[in-house]
Formats: C-alpha cells, structure tokens, sequence
C-alpha cells in the first residue's frame, strides 16, 4: 500500500517513513496540511496517517476539506490527547480510525491493513437527497438554504429516511432503526412522526418526497424538483 504520512514532529515522521518502507509500503511524508491537501489530491493513496495536531490547519480541518473535495483514501488519525471529543471529532469530518501517541508500530500496521483492505469507500458526512441536506454531527437540516428545526424524534427519523434513499421502509423497519423496545408494538408512533416531519420538511416547501406506498410503509422520494 501507499501511505501519505502527514506528522509536523520530523523524528516521529522519520521513524513512520522507514517503518512502513521496511514493511514494503511506499510512503510519501509532508508536515503540513497545506502540503497534504495538495499531495492527497495529486496521487493515489491507499491510506493517510494524519496527526491531529498541525501547525496552522489541524488535521480536522484537513480530512474535511479532503472529504469536501471528493478525497475518499481511508485516514488514521494521530491524536496526543484521549479524548472522547477528538475521536468523535475525527470521526465526524469523515476520518476512518485514530490512534493515541504514544503507540507501537505493529499496532499502525495492523490499523493501516484493516483500512485499506475497506478501501476508499464514499461517505459524505453530510447526507445529501434532492435538496435536502442533513448533517448527523450538528444535528441540523436544511432543503435548500432553508434551515429546518426538528425535534429530536423527528431527526432520528429523517436520518433513516435519508439513509435509504427511494426505498420502501416499512414501519417495523423504521420502528426498529428510530425507536428503543418500548415502542416495539406501536407502529402508530410512526405514522404521527412522519406527518410530523411532511409538516417541516414537505409542506412549506410544496414538497412531497415523504410517500406513503399503500399497506407496506414509507420511502423518502428521489425527486429532481425537491
Ligand atoms: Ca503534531
């Protein structure tokens, strides 16, 4: 595999350089984001190691725009800090994995095989059908420019529904994907939801991509107009 090593730290990018030639692995090393976007984009990486903490961009920022500008090679994120919001941050931007510093090569290696053996695979951050936009890390929504409030339920909701674009979900599917087991027996619970949700997202909009197929459930219509 060819593997892009973004680390501002030379001794540690050093160390990352010869480790994975060793092992076979080309590897192309850069310390900036800057110089990461720009290498990403012009060659075909199999994996980027990509530490959090850069001068100027921080890694964040640089899996985003990567994403953002269509970049799908599988990232390995390199955070000094365990924390709880980086991983979720990291995982949020459309990072694949993260690894604590310090941590041991062979641990790297077998990080790096599982990703690549996924491939790159698109998965936008922001989910995106017709003109509706949904992004699971800000719990926002929008169609068009328009920005739409959701109750909690409601999103939840949305969020299967834009999973599974133009497909039938039936609401034993939705029930079981949106709601915890006390609802289990309640497929009505369903049905208000979603005229709640044809309300926000359909309505004001003169919409209707929330489409009831007759005895079976419910599909999130692919529709050029809305
Ligand atoms: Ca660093």
């Amino acid at each position: 595999m060819r593997v892009l090593v973004v680390e501002d730290e030379p001794k540690l990018a050093g160390l990352l350089a010869r480790g994975l030639g060793e092992e076979g692995h080309p590897t192309d090393v850069v310390a900036s984001g800057a110089e990461a976007l720009w290498m990403a984009r012009a060659n075909p990486y199999d994996a980027i190691v990509l530490d959090v903490m850069l001068p100027g961009q921080n890694g964040f920022e640089v899996c985003r725009e990567l994403r953002a500008a269509d970049v799908w090679t599988p990232v390995l994120f390199l955070t000094a800090r365990d924390s709880v919001d980086d991983r979720v941050a990291g995982l949020d931007v459309g990072g694949d994995d993260y690894l604590v510093k310090p941590f041991s090569f062979p641990e790297l290696l077998a990080r790096l095989r599982a990703l690549t053996r996924r491939g790159a695979v698109e998965r936008p951050a922001v989910l995106q059908v017709g003109s509706l936009r949904l992004d699971p890390a800000s719990h926002r929504v929008w169609r068009d420019d328009a920005e739409i409030e959701l109750s909690t339920k409601e999103f939840t909701l949305l969020e299967v529904f834009m999973r599974s674009p133009g497909k039938v979900l039936s609401r034993v599917d939705l029930l079981e994907r949106g709601w915890d087991m006390a609802y289990e027996t309640r497929s009505n619970v369903v049905d208000v939801y979603v005229r709640y949700l044809r309300e926000k997202i359909d309505r004001p909009f003169g919409c209707d991509s929330l489409e009831t197929v007759r005895g079976v459930g419910y599909r999130l219509r692919v529709s050029p107009s809305c």
